[in-house]
């Protein structure tokens, strides 16, 4: 067999970075272009790679939650995105939140350590004629690549708006008017602080977030927002309780102080392991600066907020995926052209980082020789490359969820018992063609996929997939040069 290309990646976002480290463990040569240090997004504020440029949260654990599901298949995968999450997790409930520096940095090291990854930096401006290519530039690419991508794929590229959530400091919150708890009482209860406001102080907080002065948009800027991630105001001006029933919903929270359950709360969430700052969960905003501050600190405990980042909105960038791309995530009209990430039109991080993994598999699996074999359409990743690939006219980006995957075809069941089966059926159908998946690989690895240096070098760590699918001996029994295909 020939010696593997060497696979071309353009972002080293969430999307780009877990193709890297996948491709590179099995014993594939990556060239990683990435613009920083020397550009940024205007929502990046670090030069380091894989940043969370918003939320520290990669959301809900639990099996019922599709992401939840996605993260359980991650980890059974060998996710380094995973990996990485849980040895810098911070409490947050029944979430998987990180301290995002220390995720970013630990990322970064681990790609710039890779003997197999050579990390380019600068602008890329111009779809660069290598392949196998895989561009993973995320919502925010840049305008001369985005205009590139255009003219190569025929096909309008979408600007809609999508929004930061402000921070504040955690010792300018006045805490004699606000309550630690988790909702429902589950996971650690200093994961979030709630600031209750009474039927008064709600209604005089909506009227003040329609009045307020908001960032008017640029003029060839069309304010097309993805429904998970409305801008407050635009929820404010749909229904005068919209908000308290989405981020300001006080359920599963009972104020200690008079044992009631408020009429709205606003949740606070923790930044960082040692909880100096806190996010206002779910507040995205297009209010000015000088109002946020202004309409924010009309929260009760938030008088006197500080605020370490203001809310902020962003263009957010994606193809037309169904009609472009096939069902391997290449190009139809372009073989050996993959996109992934946030830009194929999967929306978050925990996707974003699925989708790198799965564009991955598929150039390793091609250049093996190999028939494409994607997960199962019961399992979240087969959900994933479901929404890709399901034709329709108005095509938009969204986040995992149970619809994505083949329905499910068992007793008839209540909504939270069939997410369980149909995780339980996803993980099982998971196991089952990972197994296959891997002796397949067996039969066709490359010469070259010896020695991985994240198998062995301790960077990346153990392997999980060492553990998960054969019993200790059979793994020790496998030569070294198989083992990291395990
Ligand atoms: C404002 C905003 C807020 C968001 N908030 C959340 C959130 O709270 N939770 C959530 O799950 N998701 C959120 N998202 C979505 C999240 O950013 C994406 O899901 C995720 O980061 C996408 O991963 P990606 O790898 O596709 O792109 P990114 O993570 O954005 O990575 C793309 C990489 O490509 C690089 N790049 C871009 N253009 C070029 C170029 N021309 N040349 C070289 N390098 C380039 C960038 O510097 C970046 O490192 C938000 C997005 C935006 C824009």
């Amino acid at each position: 067999m020939s010696a593997p290309p060497v696979v071309t990646i353009i972002g080293a976002g969430l999307a780009g970075s877990e193709a890297a480290l996948t491709l590179a463990a099995r014993g594939h040569q990556v060239r990683l272009f990435e613009q920083k240090p020397v550009a940024r997004t205007p929502a990046q504020t670090s030069d380091l790679l894989c940043e969370l440029v918003c939320s520290n949260s990669l959301r809900g654990a639990a099996l019922t939650n599709a992401v939840g599901l996605l993260k359980a298949e991650m980890r059974q995968l060998g996710s380094h995105v995973l990996r990485a999450a849980a040895q810098t997790s911070v409490p947050a409930g029944g979430a998987l939140a990180v301290d995002r520096e220390r995720f970013a940095a630990l990322m970064t090291e681990w790609l710039r350590s890779s003997p197999r990854i050579e990390l380019v930096s600068g602008v890329v401006e111009r779809l660069p004629a290598e392949r196998p290519l895989i561009v993973a530039t995320g919502p925010l690419t840049g305008d001369a690549l985005a205009a590139d991508i255009a003219r190569k794929v025929g096909a309008d590229a979408l600007a809609y708006y999508d929004a930061i959530a402000p921070i504040v400091s955690a010792d300018s919150v006045d805490e004699s008017k606000t309550f630690r708890a988790s909702r429902y009482g589950k996971g650690d209860p200093d994961a979030y602080i709630n600031c209750p406001l009474d039927r008064e102080q709600y209604e005089a907080f909506v009227a003040a977030l329609r009045q307020a002065e908001k960032v008017r948009p640029r003029s060839f800027e069309e304010p097309r927002y993805f429904e998970g991630c409305l801008p407050i105001e635009v929820m404010a001006e749909r229904g005068e309780r919209t908000l308290a029933f989405g981020p300001m919903k006080p359920v599963g929270l009972v104020d200690p102080r008079d044992q009631r359950r408020p009429w709205a709360v606003v949740q606070l969430r923790r930044e960082d392991e040692a909880g100096t700052a806190y996010n206002l969960v779910g507040f995205q905003t297009r209010m000015t600066w000088s109002e946020q501050a202004r309409v924010f600190r009309m929260i009760p405990g938030l008088e006197a907020a500080s605020f370490e980042r203001y809310g902020a909105v962003h263009r957010n960038t994606f193809i037309d995926a169904p009609r472009l791309l096939n069902a391997q995530m290449e190009l139809r009209t372009e073989p050996g052209l993959y996109f992934a990430g946030q830009l194929t039109g999967t929306e978050g991080y925990v996707e974003s980082a699925a989708g790198g993994w799965l564009a991955a598999l598929f150039i390793d699996q091609r250049h093996a020789g190999r028939e494409p074999s994607p997960p199962p359409p019961t399992t979240a990743h087969g959900g994933l490359l479901a929404h890709l690939t399901r034709e329709r006219s108005d095509y938009q980006p969204s986040n995992i969820n149970f619809a994505c995957l083949a329905p499910w075809d068992g007793p008839r069941l209540r909504k939270t018992d069939r997410y369980q089966a149909m995780a339980e059926r996803a993980l099982r159908d998971l196991d089952a063609w990972w197994t296959l998946e891997q002796q397949a690989r067996l039969r066709t690895a490359p010469p070259h996929a010896e020695g991985s240096h994240e198998l062995s070098d301790g960077a990346v760590g153990e392997d999980p997939r060492l553990r998960r699918d054969e019993p200790a001996g059979s793994v020790a029994s496998y030569p070294a040069s198989h083992r990291e295909l395990l």
